[in-house]
């Protein structure tokens, strides 16, 4: 995944440690991407290193203050966007095409948690309103992103962002988990769709990485408000990865997301991306 320059990575446990010297290759110069969910987190991750490898972003969130400042500091564009809302965030796709005629990259990463709860007692109510951000979210960016790509005739790159609770029963909510597996369902067939258009539709899967959303579901799991990203990396390297202390970090996710959307990864549609540390592979060990 991290090309030819990881060769020069002598004696690091992270190719970010290396940043500058990766950045000078721009892996997505020019492109124009949209990304949900980029004011914190993942997406902003995304957002950031997507711009220093050379793409103009637009940032469509619902966290205003945030995503304007973010997207001021990349040169990028903010959009309010409620994911969940068909016309926002096919307004979204339109600002890129109004700003720079063109969307390559669109990456549909905005979701909520959903926390706890028995089956026996689940609210249909409040699992419509989680699907209708975690799953119509990203039905609503694929279908416009991918129809201005179809229209452009020059492919593009799709990338969703699932989790390894699609994969392992029991760590979300029921509503979670199911709108993260319906997620790889709907990458699947639309890869299948699309792919005729050149474009390719992909989803990360990530697993541990210490964004706003985790620290909150590690301080409710552990019942301890005082934890922190840092301790959150710390509990992950320890007790939710195969790599010898090594927690997650953002800009893994990241990364995997540059790749995907990088025309490196040109031959690659369908598929889905697990960001782990090993964990979702070897879960029946580590109990
Ligand atoms: P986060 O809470 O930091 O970021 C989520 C972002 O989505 C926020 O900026 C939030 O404002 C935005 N958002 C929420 N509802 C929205 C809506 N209706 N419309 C537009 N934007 C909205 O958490 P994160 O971990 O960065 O989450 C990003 C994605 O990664 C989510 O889909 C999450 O389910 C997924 N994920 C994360 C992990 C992890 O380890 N952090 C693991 C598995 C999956």
């Amino acid at each position: 995944i991290y090309n030819i320059y990881a060769y020069k990575l002598e004696n690091t446990t992270s190719p970010m440690d290396k940043k500058a010297e990766c950045t000078s290759y721009k892996r997505v110069d020019g492109k124009v991407a949209v990304i949900t969910g980029a004011a914190r987190g993942i997406g902003a991750a995304t957002a950031k290193l997507l711009a220093e490898h050379g793409a103009h972003v637009v940032i469509a969130d619902i966290l205003d203050e945030l995503g304007s400042s973010l997207a001021d500091s990349i040169g990028g564009r903010y959009i309010h966007c409620d994911v969940s809302k068909e016309s926002d965030v096919e307004a979204a796709v339109q600002l890129a095409l109004d700003w720079k005629g063109k969307v390559d990259i669109m990456f549909n990463n905005a979701g909520i948690p959903g926390f706890g709860g028995s089956i026996t007692k689940l609210k249909m109510d409040e699992m419509a309103a989680l699907l209708s951000i975690n799953l119509n979210g990203v039905v609503h960016g694929i279908k416009h992103a991918g129809r201005a790509m179809v229209a452009a005739g020059k492919g593009g790159s799709i990338i969703c962002t699932s989790s390894s609770a699609a994969f392992l029963g029991g760590l979300g909510s029921h509503p979670y988990t199911l709108s993260k597996e319906a997620i790889i369902g709907v990458v699947r067939s639309s890869a299948c769709e699309l792919g005729v258009h050149g474009i390719r539709v992909n989803c990360v899967v990530p697993h541990g990485v210490p964004s706003e959303m985790l620290v909150n579901a590690y301080r409710l799991a552990l019942n301890r408000n005082d934890i922190d990203a840092e301790d959150v990396t710390k509990i992950v390297g320890e007790r939710a990865s195969l790599l010898r202390g090594r927690g997650g970090k953002l800009e893994d996710a990241a990364y995997a997301v540059l790749f995907l959307a990088s025309d490196e990864a040109g031959f690659i549609t369908g598929h889905n991306l697990i960001i782990d540390g090993g964990y979702t592979a070897a879960n029946n060990l580590m109990a």
